[in-house]
């Protein structure tokens, strides 16, 4: 609904009562009321930049795992990405209201942590920049993520922490530093590639080189223990050579990722990438995608072949979707596991050896 055309198509297409968008959620019960009382249409989507809101009531569909916000919008501009148009720019929440959240989810029993963000790791970076631009003391104590990672993994009954989405320009070594003294914090590090190309990535408008990329998987690898990765790639960006996409397999066998979230490109409208002229066929952007899922699949099946013997720390989520009779976890590096366990479990932190892999999942046995 940020987006004008599609307000415009809905108010065009269908008889509506309310439209609202993510920066109006809050006025939603009072345009209600208007609807209902005075009889009125409503159309709330402005306020781009929004406030961030506290107190918004938040039903939860699980009681073992939450995410928690810690800001929203993006300053990017990656040229194929709608998030800075319709979440506006970055804007941080007060840490106190972020770590009093998380307190209460773990008063409430909740046990892993997701830290949210579009862009979660430059977390009070447009603060603090304003604040020394403005030749003042920002008024938190907790003014960087790096900081932020410390307090959530000092709260106790929290037993995991992760965190989404962030971006490589932003992993400063102090974040690094933190993700590895921090005993919660997971050992999986998202690092969205998009492509291995660095023609391609200065299109996409990423701020960083191939090599750039590459020496930063690096540093980690080296500074923190079990470092382990996921990242999200896209095909078929415009322009993107045969060569440009050699270059994203290479990097991908050169890291060997745990996870690939994996894109065909898409036009969106509204960014500049809609606008190029060089946009790559159909047919090329799903052989290549193929040829990237292949060499991800390969990946998969020797990455699960090295847990097959190991015990691995798994918080109890629930049943398995797909066999009632068996518990489900997941590994620190975000391997979902199946266990035969007993209900009183769920919420546990077990040690379960793995026994089997099989592509999508681990099968394992509870030790202790
Ligand atoms: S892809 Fe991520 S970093 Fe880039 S503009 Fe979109 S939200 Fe921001």
């Amino acid at each position: 609904m940020q987006e004008e055309h599609i307000t415009d198509k809905i108010k065009k297409s269908y008889q509506y009562d309310v439209i609202f968008g993510t920066h109006t959620l809050h006025k939603f019960p009072k345009d209600l009321y208007k609807v209902m009382i005075e009889k009125k249409k409503i159309s709330d989507v402005i306020d781009i930049d929004g406030e961030i809101i506290e107190g918004l009531p938040i039903k939860r569909a699980d009681n073992i795992r939450a995410s928690v916000t810690i800001m929203n919008g993006c300053n990017n501009f990656c040229s194929y990405c709608i998030v800075p148009y319709v979440r506006g720019r970055e804007r941080s929440r007060n840490p106190k209201d972020i770590l009093e959240e998380v307190r209460s989810l773990a008063k409430q029993g909740y046990k892993e942590i997701t830290l949210l963000g579009q862009n979660v790791n430059s977390y009070m970076v447009v603060e603090r920049e304003k604040a020394q631009r403005d030749g003042i003391e920002l008024e938190y104590d907790i003014d960087t993520f790096a900081k932020l990672l410390r307090e959530v993994n000092k709260i106790e009954g929290i037993q995991k922490i992760r965190f989404v989405s962030p971006h490589p320009k932003d992993f400063t070594d102090d974040v690094i530093e933190a993700i590895a003294d921090c005993e919660k914090v997971s050992k999986l590090i998202h690092l969205p590639l998009q492509s291995g190309s660095t023609k391609v990535l200065k299109v996409m408008n990423r701020k960083y080189s191939k090599e750039q990329y590459l020496s930063l998987v690096d540093k980690m690898k080296e500074k923190i223990p079990n470092v382990k990765f996921s990242t999200d790639i896209i095909v078929g960006f415009p322009g993107e050579t045969e060569e440009d996409f050699e270059d994203t397999l290479d990097v991908v066998k050169k890291v060997n990722f745990e996870q690939i979230f994996m894109f065909i490109y898409s036009r969106r409208k509204g960014t500049p990438a809609d606008e190029m002229d060089n946009q790559i066929p159909e047919e090329i952007k799903h052989k290549r995608f193929d040829r990237l899922k292949k060499l991800y699949e390969d990946g998969i099946q020797q990455n699960n072949q090295k847990y097959v013997g190991t015990v691995q720390e798994i918080l109890v989520e629930g049943y398995s979707k797909n066999n009632e009779e068996m518990l489900t976890g997941r590994t620190d590096s975000n391997k979902v596991v199946i266990f035969a366990g007993d209900k009183e479990q769920i919420g546990e932190i077990l040690s379960v050896k793995i026994i089997s892999e099989h592509m999508w999942y681990l099968k394992g046995e509870i030790i202790a």
